[in-house]
């Protein structure tokens, strides 16, 4: 029987690529995102295109209801915002923070309190679409603030969810994708989307439960917290 993968974030960038390479590989894909009719155009017509905004309690509980309890082998949380940056120290305003806070902390922690049950009932894997930019040893810059420390919180999310749901039989983990050509990383960004994905698939196809609450990149190199 094919795996299922639920993508949450998968309109462009990274996510749409995991959506089509796990469709070719013969995955059953759900691919969930903002503005699912725009998607399904350039999404192959195998791909189950879902509507999702992360940031909405009612669209995720109606995701959660259209799944049903269908066991999940992977979801990935990756939709993501990178908000305001001066380039150097610089606090946002309010309504920034919120926005980039809401997105890329409390959507992973809502869709995790949502599918986590689904993810461990296949003992799958679990993983929430982080940066090396939210590492807190490894920060040496002092831009876009706000989105380092959102990934910094993302990474506690991932911990905390990896004591929970590790001992139900889910691998929950942290993932950095690398610095990626997409309308986030820019076109100065080191990977194609292509081998960025490739990269991330090979990590989670590879996963096992000592992975469990880690933190690990592309290539499969464990970063630190
Ligand atoms: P893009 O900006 O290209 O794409 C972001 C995706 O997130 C889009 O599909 C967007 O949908 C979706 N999204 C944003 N907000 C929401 C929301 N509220 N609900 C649903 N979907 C939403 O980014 P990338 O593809 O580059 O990044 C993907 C992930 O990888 C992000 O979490 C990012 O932080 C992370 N990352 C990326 C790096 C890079 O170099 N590119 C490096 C490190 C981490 P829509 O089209 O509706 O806006």
């Amino acid at each position: 029987m094919s795996k299922t993968v639920l993508i949450a974030g998968a309109s462009r960038g990274i996510g749409l690529e995991l959506a089509v390479q796990y469709a070719a590989e013969g995955w059953r894909v759900i691919a969930a995102c903002r503005a699912p009719e725009q998607a399904r155009g350039w999404l192959p017509a195998s791909v189950d295109v879902q509507a999702l905004d992360v940031t909405s309690p009612e669209s995720i509980a109606a995701l959660a209801w259209y799944l049903d309890d269908a066991p999940l082998d992977l979801l990935i949380c990756n939709a993501g915002l990178f908000g305001p940056d001066t380039g150097s120290f610089a606090a946002p305003g309010d309504a920034a923070f919120d926005e980039v806070m809401h997105t890329n902390v409390l959507g992973p922690m809502r869709l995790i309190q949502a599918f986590g049950s689904n993810v461990a009932a296949a003992r799958g894997v679990l993983a929430v679409m982080s940066s090396s930019m939210g590492s807190i040893q490894d920060t040496s810059g002092s831009d876009a603030i706000a989105y380092r420390c959102s990934k910094a919180a993302a990474n506690m999310v991932v911990k905390t969810a990896a004591n929970e749901y590790g001992p139900l039989g889910a691998c929950v983990v942290s993932l950095h994708p690398g610095w990626v050509r997409t309308e986030m990383g820019g076109d100065d960004a080191a990977l194609g989307v292509s081998e960025s994905v490739e990269g991330l698939r090979q990590v989670m196809a590879e996963l096992d439960e000592d992975d469990n609450g880690h933190f690990i990149d592309y290539r499969g190199h464990r970063l630190p917290w």
